[in-house]
């Protein structure tokens, strides 16, 4: 069990649209598993980031940590992850 995070980013959508995503995220995560939910800004751009206590996702082919991981594909093998 390790400290995770979400975020959630967008240029184009609302602030409410942002703290709507994140706050399904963090329902499904349950209340057990959440830390805590902050925000911050990054020139245009809005992030939501979502804290909780979870399992690392990892590479099922070489185990190496996807967490956080956004181009779809293990950096390490190179597998295609859905
Ligand atoms: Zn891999």
């Amino acid at each position: 069990m390790c400290v995770l995070y979400k975020h959630f980013r967008a240029s184009l959508k609302s602030w409410d649209e942002l703290f709507q995503d994140a706050s399904d995220f963090a329902t499904a995560v349950g209340r057990e598993q959440l830390i805590s939910i902050s925000h911050s800004q990054e020139g245009i751009e809005g992030i939501v980031t979502v804290w909780y206590w979870g399992e690392p996702e990892v590479c099922p082919t070489c185990k190496y940590n996807l967490t956080g991981n956004v181009s779809g594909a293990c950096p390490e093998c190179g597998k295609r992850l859905t």
